[in-house]
């Protein structure tokens, strides 16, 4: 992969970033009125617990990323801000709490994720349902996108969520799968990729969704041979953001990858056949999703007319037909 110049690197012995990564600190009205509804509402978001870089253009917006089912993680991902440890008591107020936010901001399209519950039956699959249905009562036109967890060995799980009909299904591959024992050593590469092959064939019309994070060590290479593997797996929407290390004891950023480059995957993962590509050093899965939703939904309606006309055009000869309307011709 082509490297980013020469980096300074810091007093802690870490890369400073380059000035396309720096962000500005939030301070609008907008960013306030956000953090003072979703305290108000005890809710969580992973905007803040995984200190989110767009934080600030986002909660401007009121675009926010709830994250339910408690703030502790039962996992121990390496480049994961959320707090790790015993899983919180589900909350049965929480759907509710979600939906009034839903309203209170008049959200078209809202992101819902959550921790990682090991620790649940269902691996939190139920509480998903609860909010998904909470939100379709109190604001039916609101589109809801998801980002689960890999809900491994949690038979039933998927299903049950999937039957809840969320308009996009998200779940992040994260990384290449040469580094997954390093970076996400609780998961499986090919058991997340077959989770979101599992959602197309269990209801096609959802749309799905996955990303990765770059900047780990991983080779041009393996992206690539990911953006097929997902492809093989008919994902819809692909992801790419630049990672960033959120304390010293997360593993280290190994580069940070050129504005360049990302516009390269783009156009790569494009020729791939995803509907719709996120690729640049902030993109996150749910930066601008509603934005993109509006793009997928397009994009798909473009694919089934292209699609159509194809049909039209390959449909074979009729030459009975054909000689009724031309009688005078010789076939
Ligand atoms: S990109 Fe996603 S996680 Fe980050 S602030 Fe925006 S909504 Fe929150």
């Amino acid at each position: 992969m082509e490297k980013a110049e020469k980096l300074e690197v810091t007093k802690s012995g870490h890369l400073r970033k380059p000035d396309w990564i720096r962000v500005k600190a939030p301070t609008s009205k907008g960013y306030n009125e956000t953090r003072n509804l979703m305290r108000g509402l005890k809710l969580n978001t992973v905007c803040e617990e995984a200190a989110c870089p767009n934080i600030g253009e986002c909660w401007t917006k009121k675009h926010t990323t709830v994250m339910i089912l408690g703030d502790t993680c039962t996992r121990a991902c390496r480049f994961c801000n959320i707090k790790t440890g015993k899983g919180n008591p589900v909350d049965p107020d929480e759907p509710a709490h979600v939906a009034e936010m839903v309203v209170v901001t008049q959200m078209k399209h809202i992101v819902i994720t959550s921790v990682d519950r090991d620790d649940l039956k269902d691996g939190g699959a139920d509480q998903f349902v609860k909010v998904i249905s909470a939100i379709r009562e109190a604001s039916p036109d609101t589109t809801i996108e998801i980002l689960t967890p890999d809900f491994r060995n949690k038979p039933g799980a998927l299903e049950t969520v999937v039957a809840a009909k969320p308009d996009v299904f998200n779940h992040n591959l994260e990384t290449v799968p040469r580094l997954y024992t390093r970076i996400r050593p609780g998961a499986r590469y090919f058991h997340s990729l077959n989770l979101l092959s599992k959602v197309k064939t269990l209801d096609p019309e959802i749309f799905t969704k996955s990303g990765i994070m770059v900047g780990l060590g991983e080779e041009e290479i393996e992206v690539l041979q990911v953006m097929d593997d997902m492809r093989s797996a008919d994902i819809d929407f692909m992801t790419i953001g630049q990672y960033l290390q959120p304390t010293k004891k997360h593993v280290d950023v190994e580069e940070f990858i050129k504005p360049d480059q990302f516009l390269k995957f783009k156009k790569r993962a494009k020729a791939k056949g995803f509907l719709h590509v996120s690729s640049s050093p902030l993109t996150r899965s749910s930066h601008h999703a509603s934005e993109d939703f509006e793009i997928l939904q397009a994009a798909r309606l473009e694919l089934l007319a292209k699609k159509q006309n194809k049909i039209h055009q390959d449909a074979p000869i009729d030459i009975d037909e054909m000689k009724k309307h031309n009688p005078n011709y010789e076939f």
